[in-house]
């Protein structure tokens, strides 16, 4: 007789042939009936049961989606009097300031509790001055935004590329062939330009540059004049990322010399990302981002777990140009695609997460 082992390894063949009515195979049947129900008996532990139905799955679910974890990104434009749709982003526009009060109006409606803007100014220079400036292309928009809804959640990004004629993030010093971000001297500029944000209606303020000590200037800035409710929601951990690509068309942000490596981070680091996360926190950030968002995930839950602050995630132009892509291919279901995409993120452990999907989430999750 065989062992009950080899028997069990063997058991579907002749179970199958016992009942097509092979009468020699009969006796053969019953053990292997035996060896079978004996190792089924054995399995106690059926995840399965949990799955049959989807008012079980429902049950069991651990991570919900909501429209209150997404913040819509806006492009606000001195330079267009109607939207004007970005090519390598579909979907995406850069909107008067007239349109973008109106577009944030509509996000509320859909759901949404808050909008991040970027601003284009008409022109740019070396001092950014646009950045800083009372009736900047934010701060209108801003005033236009609180005016249409002023419970919706205003977020602005602070940064000077978008207003520096070099397109990098700070003050440069051009040495010969060499160039360098000058450090001070830009923490200066960033700190008025969110001090002009809160004093226009900013309720968050965005750091996105990587400047070391930012954060610290812009919360001394925020209190000595005033705005100690001003919350800031630091870029603690940017990376140097293939992914911005897109972006930078819709913010007209490209450099026009060299590459950000120099203050954005390495994308092979992660204890230094937990590091730039740590100095954000002590210098008064109350929300915490990691950028990118789906190469990074491991940063992301580190973040989370670590500091238990609340965590955001930017899941950048490239990742959404990626993903619409194979769409418009017909490779992708796009809302399935998504909801996956949004699912694992907050599941790594985002509470917040900025996408340029978010009103398209707020009326999938509606249904
Ligand atoms: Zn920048």
């Amino acid at each position: 007789m065989q062992t009950p082992d080899v028997v069990r390894r063997q058991a579907p063949i002749p179970f199958i042939q016992a009942t097509r009515g092979d009468a020699g195979s009969c006796l053969l049947a019953t053990h292997f009936r035996y060896a079978y129900h004996h190792l089924v008996r054995k399995l106690v532990h059926r995840p399965r049961r949990l799955r049959r139905s989807s008012a079980l799955r429902n049950l069991v679910r651990e991570t919900h989606l909501n429209a209150h974890n997404f913040v819509l990104p806006l492009f606000v434009s001195e330079k267009v009097q109607q939207r004007r749709p970005i090519a390598s982003m579909p979907g995406v526009f850069q909107l008067s300031v007239r349109e973008v009060a109106d577009e944030a109006r509509a996000a509320q409606d859909l759901g949404l509790q808050a909008v991040l803007l970027f601003g284009i100014p008409e022109q740019k220079d070396e001092q950014a001055s646009g950045a800083y400036a009372e009736n900047g292309i934010v701060q209108t928009a801003l005033r236009a935004i609180k005016s249409k809804c002023p419970d919706l959640v205003t977020i602005t990004d602070v940064c000077l590329c978008e207003y520096m004629s070099h397109g990098h993030c700070g003050v440069t010093r051009i040495d010969g062939n060499h160039f360098r971000v000058l450090n001070d001297e830009t923490i200066e500029l960033l700190a008025r330009t969110a001090l002009s944000h809160a004093a226009a209606g900013a309720d968050i303020v965005a750091p996105s540059d990587m400047m070391d000590g930012r954060v610290g200037a812009i919360r001394e800035m925020l209190d000595a004049r005033g705005f100690d409710q001003t919350a800031i929601m630091s870029y603690a951990a940017k990376f140097a990322s293939a992914f911005y690509g897109p972006f930078r068309e819709a913010a007209e942000s490209p450099p026009q010399f060299g590459d950000r490596r120099s203050y954005q981070m390495d994308f092979a680091n992660s204890k230094e990302a937990l590091r730039e996360v740590a100095l954000d926190i002590k210098e008064g950030a109350d929300i915490v981002m990691v950028k990118p968002a789906l190469p990074y995930m491991d940063i992301l839950w580190r973040v989370r777990e670590r500091f238990g602050k609340p965590t955001a995630v930017y899941h950048v132009s490239g990742e959404y140009a990626m993903v619409k892509g194979a769409v418009e291919k017909g490779l992708l279901n796009e809302r399935d695609a998504v909801l996956e995409i949004m699912t694992g993120l907050k599941r790594a452990g985002a509470d917040i997460i900025v996408t340029y999907w978010a009103r398209e989430l707020a009326r999938w999750l509606a249904k």
